[in-house]
């Protein structure tokens, strides 16, 4: 063996691209415990708080007493349980939908989904910077690829001008919000475009669900296309503070994706605890205090994304809960979040393959629970790394 796993170790390493897990102690907050420091967290997809929310844990602990661990098979075996059709009622009824289908999670959803729509003969459009499980999804389907470049719907409009009759089935993919940079897809064009050209438009709002639009409902409903969108894809593991993901969609979309989704029809279906969850999740989402949740996030968004720009650092456009700020290659990135993290700030350096590379950015997430002060605290210790470091 000539390539030997302490090869391909080093050979990560020497391109400072190596990566490992850290061990966050107790319930997930606005601070939390890191290797035994305490740190201001600001890089989680928790944007809400729910997954630390009494009323999610106690759901969960009363499907377990009713319902046990397990649903011991997929859903089209004998998996399928009274929460699963619950859950699908209430999502199609939170996203006004026909119909609705839950995945085991995001990238599940994603690489179930795209394969069961389009293969050999059909042609995928897909934004440069969708989420790593789209780009899966796609390698999977066997489909043609296009790239278009970010949120360039000129560029897509073109491309579907020459290529869009000579395939059997067209879909345009991208992120609501997206993953990285934080900036909302032009909903309102691609839905033009995929009019104008007889394709499917879908949608990955794992950033939106729960946090855009009136109740939460997206970032389609944000942009009010949401009849436009064919397959309006979401999580629950983000801002709704469990974990899973949905298709609403049509009901005979539905029954396409029940028969043709791989990673829908082969895999053990979500457990009653996880359900029950998104079922609490939900509802708070829809009521009174969501609404309050979301307007605390949306401020701290906004002030800090704000902060930041006066502070002089290069933050991509976007109005959502994601901050990037870019810093350039990976090594300064690292060391940018190694100097965060002795000073009590969490948040992670992306490196590619991640981001393209070059622009190696620090991603900060503001959640609901953050306190202002908090917040402008962070920014002065931020602004002070970023000037040693060249990055201001
Ligand atoms: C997180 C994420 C996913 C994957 O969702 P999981 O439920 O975590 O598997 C898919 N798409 C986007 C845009 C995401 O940010």
């Amino acid at each position: 063996m000539n390539r030997t796993i302490h090869n391909e170790l080093e050979e990560i390493r020497s391109h400072g691209l190596f990566r490992s897990t850290r061990l966050i102690s107790g319930r997930q907050s606005a601070r939390v415990m890191l290797s035994g420091l305490e740190v201001l967290l600001l890089c989680s997809n928790n944007y809400l708080g729910l997954a630390g929310h009494p009323a999610l844990a106690e759901a969960s602990i009363r499907a377990i007493e009713r319902y046990g661990v397990s649903s011991g098979a997929s859903r089209l075996v004998s998996g399928t349980m009274e929460l699963h059709e619950q859950l699908e009622q209430a999502v199609t009824s939170f996203k006004k939908s026909e119909s609705a289908l839950v995945f085991n999670s995001g990238h599940a959803a994603n690489t179930g989904i795209i394969p069961a729509l389009v293969g050999r003969g059909d042609a995928v459009y897909s934004d440069r910077l969708n989420h790593a499980s789209i780009v899966d999804g796609i390698r999977l389907s066997g489909a043609r690829l296009f790239r278009y470049g970010h949120n360039d719907h000129l560029q897509l409009a073109g491309l579907m001008d020459r290529h869009g009759s000579s395939h059997g089935r067209s879909l345009i993919v991208t992120d609501g919000i997206f993953s990285m940079d934080g900036d909302m897809a032009p909903l309102v064009e691609l839905v033009a475009l995929k009019r104008k050209h007889d394709a499917l438009l879908m949608v990955d709002d794992a950033h939106g669900s729960g946090v855009m639009g009136r109740q939460g409902r997206g970032s389609a409903e944000l942009s009010g296309v949401a009849d436009g969108v064919d397959i309006r894809m979401g999580t629950f593991g983000k801002a709704l503070g469990s974990f899973g993901a949905y298709a609403a969609v049509s009901a005979e979309l539905r029954e396409l994706l029940v028969n043709r989704s791989r990673s829908f029809i082969f895999s053990t279906s979500l457990p009653p605890a996880v359900l029950a969850a998104s079922l609490a999740a939900l509802e708070l989402v829809q009521s009174p205090e969501g609404d309050a949740l979301r307007e605390r996030l949306h401020a701290n968004a906004a002030f800090f994304r704000k902060a930041l720009l006066e502070t002089g650092f290069m933050v991509p456009e976007g109005t959502s809960q994601i901050i990037p700020i870019i810093t350039g290659n990976s090594d300064v990135t690292m060391r940018f979040s190694g100097a965060l993290l002795e000073e009590g700030i969490f948040a992670q350096g992306i490196r590619p393959p991640t981001v393209p590379a070059g622009s190696c950015r620090i991603r900060f997430t503001a959640m609901a629970t953050h306190r202002i002060n908090d917040l402008e605290q962070a920014v002065t210790v931020i602004g002070k790394v970023g000037s040693r470091l060249g990055v201001v």
